[in-house]
């Protein structure tokens, strides 16, 4: 059993409008009991102000699911960290599968969006994650490795404490196939043996969350492992009823 409090992040992805948010908002805040775990909600940016207006005073913080690595100027499209803290974002996702693969984000773009989010203060999820393919040619411990130590590179040891990492093996995600608990111990004790080898102190700290087809009906085995801290919900975010189960089992 570890000593950190777990975290449970809903990632939204690109889904929900106005009025489904204030119907699911509502729902997940009537349904909270006294939480034993943080909570977080990855939101798309035209909503950070209904988040803000929803959840400010409740035990649920709010986030991006992306950032730039640039400050600010002429990058059409793109959301600085300066505009997340204008809407008291706690969090932003960083690196996720989908960024990846759609955007082509590669490892040295999300570590620099880590390092962006981390020195505003807003803290990064740095997702981490193998394809079938790479899991089947045994690649999964250098890939994330691979990953994570871009980020690495880049972060002063005395900042580590202050990330969130999430191990979210692609072909969990949204097909309904989760890791077995062990599998993803086993990724997560790997992750926190390369964080050791930059700050030992803040290893024990980081929450590692598991993020991939994580439902009520297997989040509380992944979540009794002990390396798991946490999870990064996509599909189950979207229904009040199985966000609060999620955060029941943590
Ligand atoms: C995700 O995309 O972060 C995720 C974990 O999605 P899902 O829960 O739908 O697999």
């Amino acid at each position: 059993v570890n000593m950190r409090r777990k975290l449970v992040a809903g990632n939204w992805k690109m889904n929900g409008s106005l009025v489904a948010n204030a119907a699911l908002l509502a729902e997940i805040k009537a349904g909270l009991a006294v939480a034993a775990c943080d909570i977080a909600i990855c939101a798309p940016a035209p909503y950070f102000a209904q988040c803000q207006a929803e959840l400010a005073g409740s035990a649920i913080a709010w986030g991006g699911q992306d950032v730039s690595a640039h400050a600010g100027g002429a990058y059409t499209g793109e959301v600085a960290v300066s505009m997340l803290q204008d809407f008291a974002c706690r969090y932003v996702i960083v690196g996720h599968s989908e960024r990846r693969a759609y955007h082509a984000e590669s490892d040295g773009l999300v570590a620099q969006k880590a390092l962006r989010a981390l020195l505003a203060g807003v803290t990064p999820i740095v997702c981490v994650g193998e394809t079938l393919v790479e899991r089947e040619a045994g690649q999964t411990d250098a890939v994330v490795g691979r990953q994570l130590a871009a980020v690495l590179d880049v972060l002063d040891a005395a900042d580590l404490a202050r990330i969130v990492v999430a191990y979210e093996p692609v072909w969990a995600i949204g097909t309904g196939k989760t890791a077995t608990p062990q599998m993803a111990q086993d990724v997560h004790l790997a992750l926190r043996a390369m964080l050791a080898g930059k700050n030992p102190t803040a290893a024990v700290e980081v929450k590692i969350l598991y993020g991939g087809s994580m439902k009520p009906d297997n989040a509380a085995e992944l979540l009794a492992m002990p390396d798991i801290d946490g999870g990064l919900i996509g599909g189950a975010a979207l229904k009040a009823v199985d966000f609060l189960a999620i955060v029941a089992a943590a």
